[in-house]
């Protein structure tokens, strides 16, 4: 079959370039059954589609040059025509005003028109291009074109091994923690503390928020976002540190600890009140203090140490878990022009998540998955 242009993947940014090519004949391939299948799961089932504050500052590089052609403004004016109707919460995450991740899903079948032919259900195995023309193969058919958009999402080595595109290997992000350190936490969630975490090459970041202690590990969206730092290291070896009172500063925590002691309380009771009961034993056990002792037996060091611990609770960080929502690397910026086709490879495009560029949680991943898909469809 020939077409005069082909996509492999209606996730995203697929299906966003595919419904902007006009006058073409365009194939899109997709090995699951419905077109932007993984929409269904983002924002937990509500679709988070994009923020109403995009700049470079959320991602792994600098992608203005994208942006200023379609930012989130552009995007928004996109789904309105195609009757969707959203609203931004306080962080200025935008969503569909039903809530509902499917809304989303469904405007874009809508945008899609009759130039573009679906082949839903069939994986692509091999891609080839020989003498100018690109040869896609899937299980049940071989799809010609003259033109090529990979828009597979993370984790797609094979296809760019097969076209010996050179990228960045692939790493989950946005993604838990694993630590051996939080058993004895597990279902505890610490609310408005300011994490910071530090990865095994010198590099920090911090974020305030909520954070989720499971069995093996830590999450929730700070950690996701910071996660981003091991991801693009590829290495996921280092430690954070969870400011559990921020607002409150050492030496006056240290003075609000000292009146506690007058309690007269054992130890094991100093912080009911304060800390829920795990947190508390925590606090203990990485003060390295025996709470089978009286408050009133507390000395100024002890106080200090404890202000100490409650203000940098440490766990190392010994790789990641499972449900990452991104991945980093792919095929950096400097391999592509500035309509997103190789360098290398006359006719060949790369949008959304294949392309090396991450960003945090908040519509950010989505953005780029319409930025880069709407640029290439516009000028196809
Ligand atoms: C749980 C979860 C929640 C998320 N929530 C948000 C959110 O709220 N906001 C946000 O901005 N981002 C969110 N993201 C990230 C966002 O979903 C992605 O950044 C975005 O979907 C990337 O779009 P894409 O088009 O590059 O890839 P995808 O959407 O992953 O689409 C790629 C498509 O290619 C197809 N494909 C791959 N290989 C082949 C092959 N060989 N043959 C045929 N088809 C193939 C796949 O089936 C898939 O449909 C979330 C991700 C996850 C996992």
């Amino acid at each position: 079959m020939e077409f005069d242009v082909v996509i492999i993947g209606a996730g995203a940014s697929g299906v966003m370039c595919g419904s902007v090519i006009k006058d073409k004949r365009v194939a899109i391939i997709d090995s699951g059954a419905k077109i932007a299948k993984k929409i269904m799961v983002t924002g937990n089932g509500r679709c988070n589609l994009t923020n109403a504050n995009v700049t470079s500052e959320f991602y792994n590089t600098n992608i203005d040059r994208f942006l200023k052609r379609f930012d989130e403004k552009k995007t928004l004016e996109f789904f309105k025509k195609l009757g969707l109707v959203t609203y931004s919460d306080e962080e200025g995450r935008v969503y569909p005003i039903s809530n509902s991740a499917k809304s989303v899903v469904d405007v874009l079948n809508f945008g899609l028109k009759e130039n573009v032919s679906s082949f839903l259900n069939e994986k692509v195995s091999k891609v080839e291009r020989i003498g100018g023309e690109f040869i896609v193969q899937t299980e049940k058919n071989t799809i010609r074109a003259k033109v090529l958009v990979v828009a597979t999402g993370g984790n797609s080595s094979q296809i760019l091994n097969q076209l010996g595109v050179k990228h960045r290997e692939f790493a989950p992000s946005l993604v838990s923690f694993k630590s051996d350190g939080t058993r004895d936490l597990n279902g505890v969630r610490l609310s408005n503390v300011l994490v910071k975490a530090r990865n095994n090459f010198g590099e920090e970041k911090s974020e305030r928020g909520e954070v989720l202690f499971r069995e093996n590990g830590l999450s929730g969206i700070v950690i996701f976002n910071l996660s981003t730092i091991f991801a693009r290291r590829g290495d996921f070896f280092g430690e954070v540190e969870i400011d559990v009172l921020p607002d409150i500063p050492l030496e006056k925590l240290t003075k609000m600890l000292a009146k506690r002691k007058e309690l007269s309380i054992r130890l094991d009771k100093f912080f009911v009140g304060m800390f829920q009961n795990a947190v508390a034993n925590e606090i203990f056990k990485q003060s390295k203090m025996n709470t089978n002792v009286l408050s009133t037996k507390l000395t100024e060091q002890d106080l200090l140490k404890l202000a100490k611990t409650i203000k940098g609770l440490r766990f190392k960080i010994i790789g990641h878990l499972e449900n990452n929502q991104v991945f980093s690397g792919g095929v950096p910026l400097e391999e592509l022009d500035e309509n997103l086709m190789s360098k290398e490879i006359p006719n060949l495009y790369f949008i959304g998540e294949i392309v090396d560029v991450d960003g945090v949680c908040g519509g950010y991943n989505l953005q780029w998955a319409w930025t880069s898909g709407h640029i290439v469809g516009e000028c196809l």
